[in-house]
């Protein structure tokens, strides 16, 4: 029988997680059955977001079970196929990554790929739920309006990176904070944000008064914290926050205390909004049409942050927390 790899999750990480978490266990793969197809994983994300599905807590997604294969997006093709609707070759999008084959039926929740829509990689990322994430998040959450001034925070990782360049196709002033002086070169440089700031040398609150002199309209958090703290005390009245996630807070051990600036929100009447991107798929077609377009046109780039091999997929979800990546961090199998 053929054998295939995938990572399960060994422990439950107390703070940051560490590579005894996870283990690379070696299974055999039974042939596809009628009705069933085999697909080889090309390439697989790994995202912010399962962190919290390493907690045994109840949230908008369940936890990862212990001692099981871990899940998340990959890009996979078909070698071998006993079902009428799925060919030998065709890409698949689906949500078994963490390991390098699986068996398939056709109903656990699959999407064909067009590869010559955009390089496969891409619907991990700025074709895929990064990408909607920050076209739902600022279109739709934050309801984004012509000329305003925008504030966004891990504003070189895939989802930060899309929202201030959606937003400088609306001729909006960008503001990004990163980690690195390499990731305010590539914002200001390549990306064409207005300004951008490395937050690990400066103080908050004056670079966002440095880069926003009037005020922000739209602050798109990324990371919460001092981040947040410091975006309020310079949102304008009216101001709107959508809360997207709050990485600085992921591998916290205690619970931050709340934000000791609360008073402002009242103060400014600003509106804070959470969103989980699960909930704006009918905005896809529209989402897909328009970054597609942008692309097309050069109005928008993005970049890939590019591990290899199964056994790297451990580091590379690491490094999210180390700001390894400059735009999608994706693990090619
Ligand atoms: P990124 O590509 O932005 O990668 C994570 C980045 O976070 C790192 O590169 C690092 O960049 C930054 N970071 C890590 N630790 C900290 C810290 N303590 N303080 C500040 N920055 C930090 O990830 P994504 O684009 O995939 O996700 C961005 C955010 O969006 C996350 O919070 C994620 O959970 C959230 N999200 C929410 C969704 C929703 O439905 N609400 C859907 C998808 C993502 P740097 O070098 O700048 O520090």
């Amino acid at each position: 029988m053929p054998k295939t790899r995938e990572i399960h999750l060994q422990s439950r990480p107390k703070g940051l997680p560490d590579r005894r978490n996870f283990a690379l266990i070696e299974r055999e793969l039974p042939e596809p059955a009628k009705g069933e197809f085999r697909v080889k994983n090309l390439y697989m994300t790994v995202d912010p977001y399962m962190r919290g599905r390493m907690e045994e807590r109840e949230s908008y997604i369940p936890p990862f079970n212990l001692n099981s294969v871990l899940q998340g997006d990959a890009v996979g093709q078909i070698v071998k196929s006993n079902h009428p609707h799925y060919a030998e070759g065709d890409y698949i999008l689906s949500f078994n990554g963490w390991r390098e084959e699986f068996i398939a039926s056709g109903n656990d929740n699959l999407r064909k790929l067009d590869p010559s829509a955009c390089p496969l990689s891409a619907y991990l990322g700025v074709m895929g739920m990064p990408g909607l994430t920050a076209y739902a998040g600022l279109l739709k959450v934050a309801e984004l309006k012509e000329g305003e001034t925008v504030f966004v925070s891990s504003a070189a990782g895939a989802v930060g990176n899309l929202v201030g360049q959606i937003a400088k196709q609306k001729s909006c002033r960008v503001i990004g904070s990163t980690g690195s002086g390499e990731k305010v070169n590539y914002l200001t440089k390549e990306c064409h944000f207005d300004y951008a700031f490395n937050y690990k040398e400066v103080d908050l609150r004056y670079a966002l008064k440095t880069g926003a002199p009037n005020g922000i309209d739209v602050y798109f958090d990324n990371v919460g914290g001092s981040h947040l703290e410091a975006a309020i005390d310079n949102m304008r009245r009216y101001g709107r926050i959508t809360c997207c996630g709050s990485i600085a807070n992921y591998n916290a051990i205690e619970q931050s205390p709340g934000l000791r600036n609360y008073w402002e929100i009242t103060a400014r009447e600003l509106t804070l909004r959470g969103f989980i991107v699960t909930s704006y798929t009918e905005l896809q077609t529209r989402f897909r049409r328009d970054v597609g377009q942008w692309l097309k046109e050069g109005k928008i780039k993005y970049r890939e942050t590019t591990y290899q091999g199964l056994e790297q997929s451990v580091e590379a979800f690491l490094g999210l927390f180390d700001g390894k990546n400059i735009g999608k961090m994706i693990v090619k199998l």
